[in-house]
């Protein structure tokens, strides 16, 4: 292409180049650009698809993301598309519900097992565009239902409108002509540098400015450490050009909500596990706000806002976010959807990869992170656990103790209380709980869910492309391990009782620090009994309940409707704690991760105790003294800008 002098130029450019390479039986109507995707509308989408390869062979002339789609002119009516795809469609497929989108002509197909529907090689969905005219996008149906998806799907069904617009004016600023492409690259850390919590780093380039993660600090002592640094860009956030969130912690997107209460109308990209997840936590926090008697410093209407403005992508996918950056997420193995995130910027081909949180290792219910990259230039890597003295101890070390105080408490005729977090360490529980309850490790007693990681599970079950290898397989197999035969809803207080009412038994229950949720509630019966026991499996925190009652404390006192408005519990339970089920690396896999990364310029170090961060720092530098890259390495402090180049 020559070099176009207007961005107007720049996108018909673009199109006269798609319509002279565009195969003409396919009969090409017209050209969208909807967010990062390039869509073509056909009048004969068969022809288009018969062509092999023509999607492909578009992209890689492109180098962006291209859809084809049908012209509006030859769609098939709703009704007759849905007796179409009844029969193209196995039944063993179990089609529940059929959504169609005239903007884009896609049919969402929500099915109980998908992989029927797409075959081998997609050929069922090729014939269904081709009859139809229609586009099939087929999803699965949670085999737990989940009220926040659904809630969600609303809110985008209901702003079709809203969404289109937004896509196409997010899709005419990617594809616009990039001026510079050889020039500096700054990482600016705005948060969860010398500290863990409101992870955020802006990646400055001549061209566009990108957001790593917008997390918040929810136990910062005030407002200003509460959020990233946001105060100290010499712009406002409406120039930021794109948001990438890489897993659904609050502490790595619980500001999201926030720039948009500030302004900020971009895209934001996460893998859709992600989305759903980080929607249930951001509405629990400003419920629990709400629910102490604090103005929450967002409300559910800046969540939407991000919702809508929220474009999901999945591993491996290459996307366009700017004009000089292209975004690829792989796994992380941390939480469900986490993603390592790599950015390709500008020309030069300069690598950067941001780990997020790490997890190096396989777990009961993710594969280990992936560290395979074909270049890269700067690692931006965590040290939660990156101090000199962070071993973790062997994991099936910790699950053969974690089954034997089980088995312990329930054969002296004692229940097991075990708090969790709700995203990520209550499903890696959960999966251990069954795996050794159908090994008959464990004697098979019912095990009580309670709480948010209710809705968590539910959403868990509705990704399983995002669980390791071994799990999908089970789901794919109709063998759901989350639904295991001995797990037991509790979805409405008054079942507490019958769980509680029964003999020797399991309870899982928010929240992992007993802070609040319906742990406390199970704690209070359950603490005055010795034959009981209450087993920790995540870290406490300073001023928690689960700390104090950790260091030794013989009781604890809560609000009551007694005559002084409080009633004091002994806590004669056994109280004991199991480490080893972290979702974070620890220092020698950290160690490993960057070896086998090998970035050949910049190391940073983030999202740390400083005292960690500056011991990984240590030791990194000491692995790469001799290796075949020496990176430069630092484990910088908020707001110390780098320049990469
Ligand atoms: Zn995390």
């Amino acid at each position: 292409m020559s070099s176009p002098t207007t961005i107007k130029d720049h996108l018909s450019q673009i199109r006269t180049t798609i319509f002279t390479n565009f195969p003409p039986e396919g009969e090409l109507n017209r050209i969208e650009f909807e967010g990062p995707e390039i869509a073509l509308y056909c009048k004969n989408p068969s022809a288009a698809f018969v062509s092999e390869d023509v999607v492909r062979r578009m992209a890689k002339l492109l180098k962006k993301r291209v859809v084809i789609r049908s012209d509006p002119s030859v769609r098939k009516s709703e009704e007759e598309t849905v007796k179409i795809l009844e029969q193209i469609i196995p039944k063993t497929a179990e089609v529940k519900n059929y959504t169609f989108n005239p903007d884009t002509g896609d049919v969402t197909v929500e099915a109980l097992r998908p992989g029927v529907v797409i075959g081998s090689g997609g050929s069922m969905l090729r014939s269904a565009i081709i009859q139809t005219g229609w586009r099939p996008v087929v999803v699965r149906i949670p085999e737990i239902r989940s009220g926040i998806v659904s809630s969600m799907l609303h809110v985008l069904n209901t702003s079709r409108e809203y969404r289109q617009r937004f896509l196409k004016e997010v899709g005419e600023r990617i594809h616009r002509p990039p001026v510079i492409t050889k020039g500096p690259i700054r990482v600016i850390p705005l948060g969860a540098f010398g500290e863990v919590g409101r992870s955020s780093i802006l990646i400055d380039t001549e061209e566009s400015k990108v957001l790593l993660d917008c997390g918040l600090k929810a136990e910062a002592n005030n407002l200003e450490e509460e959020f990233p640094s946001f105060h100290a860009l010499d712009f406002p956030v409406e120039e930021i050009d794109a948001v990438v969130i890489a897993h659904a912690h609050m502490d790595h997107q619980g500001s999201l909500p926030y720039l948009f209460k500030y302004g900020f109308r971009g895209p934001v990209y996460m893998t859709p596990p992600t989305r759903d997840l980080m929607v249930l936590s951001q509405k629990d926090y400003v419920d629990l706000k709400q629910r102490i008697g604090e103005t929450p410093p967002y409300g559910v209407e800046h969540i939407k806002k991000a919702v809508l403005h929220t474009i999901t992508v999945d591993w491996g996918e290459v996307t366009d976010i700017t004009p000089d950056i292209k975004l690829t997420l792989t796994n992380a193995g941390h939480i469900l959807g986490s993603s390592v995130v790599h950015l390709n910027i500008g020309d030069g081909k300069y690598n950067v990869v941001y780990t997020s949180d790490l997890k190096y290792a396989p777990t009961s219910l993710l594969d280990k992170a992936n560290p395979v990259f074909p270049r890269v230039d700067c690692l931006i890597i965590e040290s939660t656990y990156g101090g000199r003295d962070n071993i973790m101890p062997n994991r099936k070390d910790a699950e053969e103790k974690f089954a034997g105080i089980i088995s312990k408490t329930l054969a002296r005729g004692g229940k097991v209380l075990i708090p969790t977090l709700a995203v990520g360490r209550a499903q890696e529980i959960m999966m251990i709980l069954s795996e050794k309850i159908t090994a008959g490790a464990i004697p098979a007693v019912p095990v009580y869910l309670d709480g948010m990681l209710l809705e968590s599970t539910a959403i868990h079950t509705a990704y399983p492309e995002f669980l390791a290898v071994n799990v999908r397989r089970k789901i794919y197999q109709g063998d759901n391990p989350f639904l295991h035969k001995a797990f037991i809803r509790i979805d409405d207080v008054s079942k507490r009782d019958e769980a509680l009412g029964q003999g020797p038994c399991i309870i899982m229950a928010t929240s992992g620090m007993m802070t609040g949720g319906p742990v406390i509630e199970y704690f209070k019966y359950l603490c005055e009994d010795e034959r009981n026991t209450l087993i920790f499996v995540n870290y406490q925190a300073e001023n928690t309940l689960g700390r104090t009652i950790l260091r030794g404390a013989k009781e604890a006192t809560f609000p009551s409707g007694g005559s002084n408005g409080q009633r004091t519990y002994n806590i004669r339970m056994e109280v004991t704690s199991i480490e080893g089920f972290s979702g974070h690396s620890d220092k020698s896999e950290l160690l490993r991760y960057a070896s086998a990364v090998r970035p050949s310029k910049w190391l940073l170090i983030n999202h740390g105790e400083p005292s960690r961060s500056a011991e990984l720092a240590r030791e990194m530098k000491r692995v790469f003294m001799y290796g075949r890259t020496r990176p430069q390495i630092e484990a910088p402090a908020n707001l110390d800008t780098i320049r990469l180049r």
